[in-house]
């Protein structure tokens, strides 16, 4: 591929003194589970997201399960989810037992639709968990709004929206608790699993906290029963090194995403990314939309140019959930989403100046038999 989709020796290779001395601080303190280094970094992820507390834990799927967990939802209660989302948004809601409820997506923008949200509520409800699609913030206040009048939680999906902003304010910092992922693609990317669980809620952050170290805060006094799911120190001090560079390197997405705007405005049958003006996106992905997705991806591939599809198959419709009989329920909007979606490459490190060639096949591909 002559560009590729994405690209994880970049981030590593710009910071590669600062990110060397991190691993080499942690390898000789001798210390490689919890600790100071651990501290710090949710010190400073907390100061980010300008929330109370943050927790890291192993990965994104965890922080949302631990966060479920922590708030006593599971058998029996339900739990509103995105049609359309990455299918460990429902794998959390399964794992504490609960059940994922899904809500279709707005058109334009494919995150939740808040006027959908009071059909899909019942008296077994319990969360909303809102999923930052793609980078771009979900519309929090009808949301918010509904949770509030319902008394229901709101549970943020902040996986892919590290620095996104609502209105002003920070993602992650929008509800009663946030999941975050730093999978190594994500735009805060550790250099393996990692996630964090952030929150203004004393007692919340408290039980997260027992939850991932087996149930206990003193050794061997197990309070409840607890999972093994930490942030390893030697990802925070890594996690710690890119945090500095997060905005700047947001920014540079953002002007990739405003590059892939310009020069793809127009193209037919071509739909681009719909951005309300209070959502501020950091583009984890850039999301096209096309009816004959999968001949545009192999036109592209016989470019040189790497895309992915963000994603092939709606949780309700995968195997994972064919035993809840979730395959025969039709929800087409996030159906015809899977069939058209089609991601083009995005990062910080991505060079403007290399991305006419795919801009050219693009425009070939949309004229194609139209002379
Ligand atoms: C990446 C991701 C997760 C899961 O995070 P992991 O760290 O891979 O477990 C959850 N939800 C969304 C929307 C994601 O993109």
């Amino acid at each position: 591929m002559t560009i590729p989709f994405l690209d994880l020796k970049s981030p590593y290779l710009e910071l590669k003194e600062e990110l060397d001395a991190a691993y080499r601080r942690v390898m000789e303190s001798g210390w490689y589970i919890m600790g100071q280094e651990l501290d710090l970094f949710e010190a400073e992820f907390a100061a980010y997201c300008g929330a109370k507390h943050c927790v890291g834990v192993g990965n994104g799927l965890e922080a949302l399960h631990l966060i479920l967990r922590a708030m006593e939802i599971g058998p029996g209660d339900e739990v509103i989810v995105p049609a359309n989302t990455y299918i460990a948004t429902w794998l959390a809601v399964s794992h504490s037992g609960a059940t994922p409820v899904p809500v279709e997506p707005d058109q334009q923008t494919y995150n939740l639709n808040p006027t959908l949200l009071k059909a899909a509520i019942t008296n077994r409800t319990r969360a909303i968990l809102p999923v930052h699609l793609y980078g771009q913030p979900a519309d929090m206040d009808p949301i918010v709004d509904i949770a509030h009048r319902y008394k229901l939680k709101i549970i943020e999906d902040a996986a892919q929206a590290q620095g996104a902003r609502y209105k002003g304010r920070v993602a992650g910092n929008l509800g009663d608790a946030a999941g975050f992922s730093f999978y190594p693609g994500k735009n805060l990317g550790a250099f393996g699993d990692a996630g964090a669980v952030v929150t203004n809620n004393d007692n919340l952050a408290d039980r997260v906290r027992l939850l991932r170290n087996y149930g206990s805060k003193i050794k061997y006094d197990n309070e409840v029963k607890g999972y093994n799911s930490r942030l390893d120190p030697l990802q925070a001090a890594m996690l710690r090194v890119k945090l500095k560079y997060l905005d700047e390197w947001n920014e540079r997405r953002r002007r990739v995403a405003d590059y892939y705007a310009e020069m793809l405005t127009g193209i037919k049958d071509l739909v681009l990314p719909s951005v309300p003006e209070w959502a501020e996106p950091v583009w984890h992905v850039f999301v096209v939309r096309h009816p004959q997705r999968d001949a545009l991806q192999q036109a592209l591939r016989q470019a040189g140019v790497g895309t992915l599809i963000h994603y092939p198959v709606p949780p309700h419709r995968s195997q994972a959930y064919a035993d809840q009989g979730r395959q025969e329920v039709s929800l087409p909007v996030a159906e015809r989403l899977a069939d058209t979606v089609l991601s083009l490459p995005m990062g910080p490190h991505l060079k403007i100046e290399g991305l006419s060639t795919l801009i050219e096949a693009i425009q070939i591909f949309a004229n194609r038999g139209s002379w």
